[in-house]
């Protein structure tokens, strides 16, 4: 775990959303119509008062200077519904079978749905953010995952596997570098005025070096291979030189000199004092120093032949 980075707790972020929303938004009721499916009925009672509790709280949430009073919503259970569950404008369909089998974690799905409702983004909406926004509010507000929990797929802009990623990674942007940033996403995409930038102006980093840091926060490096002399990456290298020295070879021209200031076994330490760099060379990826943080720089690995 690193410096700067805390584990948010659903209460703290639920308590932290709601001192800033604005005055309680009127929510319209909730209303479970389980008539097809009588097996549902004690699973109903107890997620009656569940929602009636939690849609004027996800519509405060979300709360933005556009807002309208929140609809009446109808849940209606299933027999023959094939999916998990769906919503549509007002109405949300939910598979009876899959309530009887998953009983928590239907309640769960109750949540996202119900965001779904409250989020009334226009069509053409980017759907990574629309899901990751209601995963977000299920998982780390309402249940309280802790962020380590969440799937991080380790590739470029992986939060496009919107869902849980998105929601990680949305929690990793309140609980550090973009405090507040799902109600700002969400205001901007309800007024159909959402921009990927938003992310570059909050954060002065775009959401593909954000991703990056993302995971490299809770991505271990392996061991550092038994011969360590030359790095290479797709544009050029590092390579040893005597007395503690390291060169940068940015295609075969000789660019960059640094000092080795430290060897674990898992990463070499460099440092520029000319221009004050310090680097990371590790197993699959050189690292840089950036604001407290080591995002990546390159990805690559050692010549095991030098
Ligand atoms: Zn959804």
């Amino acid at each position: 775990m690193k410096a700067g980075w805390q584990p948010w707790t659903g209460a703290m972020l639920l308590l932290a959303a709601l001192i800033a929303s604005s005055p309680p938004l009127a929510a319209g009721t909730v209303h479970f119509d389980a008539s097809s499916a009588p097996e549902t009925a004690a699973w109903v009672r107890s997620a009656t008062a569940l929602a009636a509790e939690w849609y004027p709280r996800l519509g405060n949430l979300l709360a933005s200077s556009t807002d309208v009073r929140l609809p009446d919503v109808i849940i209606r259970l299933s027999p023959t519904y094939e999916g998990v569950a769906a919503a549509s404008a007002n109405i949300i369909e939910m598979s009876a079978k899959r309530v009887v089998a998953l009983p928590e974690d239907s309640r769960g799905v109750v949540i996202h749905e119900l965001v779904h409702v409250v989020q009334a983004y226009p069509g053409g909406s980017e759907g990574w953010l629309t899901e990751g926004i209601a995963d977000y509010l299920r998982c780390a507000v309402f249940e309280s995952m802790p962020l380590a929990d969440f799937p991080r797929p380790d590739k470029e802009r992986g939060y496009l596997d919107s869902y849980k990623v998105a929601a990680g990674f949305l929690l990793w942007l309140e609980s550090g570098p973009a405090p507040g940033i799902v109600r700002q996403v969400n205001a901007a995409l309800r007024q159909g005025a959402y921009h990927g930038s938003l992310f570059k102006q909050r954060t002065g980093r775009g959401l593909p070096e954000l991703w990056d840091e993302y995971r490299a926060v809770f991505s271990r490096p392996g061991p550092l291979p038994s011969v360590t002399h030359v790095w290479r990456h797709s544009r050029g290298r590092f390579e040893k030189q005597p007395d503690g020295v390291w060169a940068e070879f940015e295609q075969d021209q000789r660019a960059w000199t640094f000092r080795e200031t430290s060897r674990t076994d898992a990463q070499i330490e460099l440092f520029d004092s000319g221009r004050n760099v310090h680097l990371r060379l590790m197993a699959k990826e050189v690292r840089f120093l950036s604001g407290g943080n080591w995002p990546t720089l390159y990805r690559g690995e050692w010549d095991p032949s030098k």
